[in-house]
């Protein structure tokens, strides 16, 4: 057996050795099969990915691709290294007081909350034991580029998050006194979109008004500043909710904070007598909520309607196909969508969409309610917007 085959059979040992924590990747949960030799932890593809953008604070290489008798590796320490390291005990050691407000990205999240999270944990070591205390977000003021309502221009505006009022205020004037718009904390969520909006540090911003979900675009041109902001959101958010349900331990209320959509993108649909013209519209389903909303544009302020999504015990049901004597525009692959009130009728760009939605609305009709579901005034709003 050569030194290369000798190594990597270490490596793959050290990844299989039981108690280590290395069979899961140290920064997410997929599958590793690459090392950071310089951390000492095991982690998976996309976040090595990640890694290679910081060689001050990580050196990756592919487990079983690489060949570890590189001259600028001295192989013998590294493997000592590894050895005395693993992915439990450096996460000890850099994941010690992860506040419980902070976004730990998953596999899918997008590219800015995957390096801010590599960045926080080991480059300025934010959350050590014995690392600098770092005071919670609490109040926050900065500009944030906006997406204007009306056009697609984004324009410099000042917000301010008071954390203890439960308010984000912004002003379209920089010295103005008079918010362009005072959101209460209670009603707001904010997800990442950066391939909806355009921008690899894109955030939508969501509350309510009169009824309906208005929606704020923003990022800033360092992902550090619209990480910050999120994360002060959040924990903004938090305090609001243990305010709100002080009976709920913190780990029930730690889901509700912000959400993500369960599916997003473009059908087809046609109105209640399904006689009408099929139209494109496009269509987020926010899980937590039960809503489906529908736009004219993606990026439009407000919704054109929603419909509530109630339980299957409840009568609410949803099937591949279209009705009899129902055919759609220019899309063949139909969904069919039934409420106690009204029957809606879908129809998808492609047979995967179809499958992808089909899954997602089973996925919260199945969910039973709990007491957060706002009950709605109606099943679907107006179409007035
Ligand atoms: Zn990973």
């Amino acid at each position: 057996m050569g030194d290369r085959e000798r190594n990597k059979k270490r490596l793959l040992e050290l990844l299989q050795a039981a108690g280590t924590g290395n069979a899961h990747c140290a920064d997410g949960a997929a599958d590793p099969d690459w090392a950071s030799y310089k951390l000492g932890i095991f982690i998976c593809l996309n976040c090595s990915g990640v890694h290679r953008n910081f060689p001050d604070i990580s050196k990756v290489k592919s487990v079983r691709l690489d060949f570890w008798d590189d001259s600028i590796v001295e192989i013998a320490v590294v493997l000592q290294f590894m050895t005395r390291n693993g992915n439990l005990r450096v996460k000890a050691k850099y994941e010690a007081r992860v506040p419980a407000f902070y976004y730990v990205p998953q596999a899918n999240d997008c590219l800015v909350l995957k390096e801010q999270w590599i960045r926080a944990k080991y480059e300025r070591q934010e959350f050590m034991a014995d690392g600098k205390i770092i005071s919670p977000p609490g109040n926050r003021e900065g500009f944030l580029w906006k997406r204007g309502r009306d056009n697609a221009q984004f324009l410099r505006r000042r917000f301010v998050l008071l954390a203890r009022e439960g308010l984000l205020k912004y002003y379209t004037k920089e010295e103005g006194k008079d918010p362009k718009a005072v959101i209460s904390i209670k009603d707001l969520n904010a997800t990442f979109q950066t391939e909806k909006i355009g921008n690899p540090h894109g955030l939508q911003i969501t509350y309510r008004r009169e009824g309906h979900v208005r929606n704020l675009f923003v990022y800033h041109e360092s992902g550090k500043e619209i990480v910050d902001w999120f994360n002060a959101l959040r924990a903004a958010r938090l305090q609001y909710l243990k305010m709100a349900f002080p009976e709920l331990p913190e780990s029930e209320l730690v889901p509700l904070i912000t959400r993500n959509y369960l599916k997003q993108g473009f059908m087809e649909k046609t109105g209640p007598k399904q006689r009408e013209p099929f139209k494109k519209r496009w269509f987020a389903l926010d899980p937590q909520e039960r809503r489906l909303l529908y736009y004219k544009n993606p990026l439009d302020a407000f919704e054109q309607g929603q419909v509530f999504l109630g339980s299957s015990e409840q009568g609410y049901q949803v099937y591949e196909d279209l009705p009899k004597g129902v055919r759609g525009n220019r899309w063949k692959a139909g969904l069919t969508m039934v409420t106690p009130q009204r029957r809606f009728v879908f129809t998808c760009p492609s047979e995967k969409e179809q499958r992808e939605w089909l899954e997602s609305f089973r996925d919260v009709l199945s969910r039973p309610l709990t007491p957060l579901n706002l009950l709605p005034a109606s099943t679907e709003s107006g179409c007035s917007r």
